[in-house]
């Protein structure tokens, strides 16, 4: 008759039994945090060219920026916030006549208040649309 399957009767097992992190986990760890290092030196330096860009953008507008007039007492920069009350009727008087006095000789603002003007009348369309 066979006998029972014994397993002493088994050849020793020699082999050490695998420490829990193996050589090639670490070294698959060691590559992922070069690897995010790589990412992370590579997005700081996107970041920093976007920084660049934006920089770059802001010196072009501040160089391109049409200059500044004085008109009417009042400069562009204090009319532009001035133009949708203007239009709107809700400027107080005084002050009302400086804007229009400006935006009429000024090359800036006239335009500017032109195409808010525009602006407002396609919104206003739009909104009595609905
Ligand atoms: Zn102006």
């Amino acid at each position: 008759m066979s006998t029972p399957f014994d397993p002493s009767h088994l050849p020793p097992v020699d082999w050490e039994p695998a420490p829990p992190v193996t050589g090639g986990e670490l070294a698959r760890r060691v590559r992922t945090r070069r690897t995010r290092r790589r990412f992370l030196k590579a997005a700081s330096g996107v970041a920093a060219g976007v920084v660049a860009a934006g920089g770059g953008l802001w010196v072009w507008r501040a160089a391109t920026r049409p200059r500044e007039y004085d008109y009417g007492g009042i400069t562009c920069s204090e009319v532009e916030p001035r133009l949708e009350r203007l239009l709107a009727g809700q400027l107080p008087e005084p002050e009302a006549t400086r804007v229009r006095t400006h935006v009429a000789q000024c090359p800036n603002c006239g335009p500017a208040l032109e195409a808010l003007r525009r602006k407002l009348a396609s919104r206003g369309d739009t909104a009595s649309d609905g």
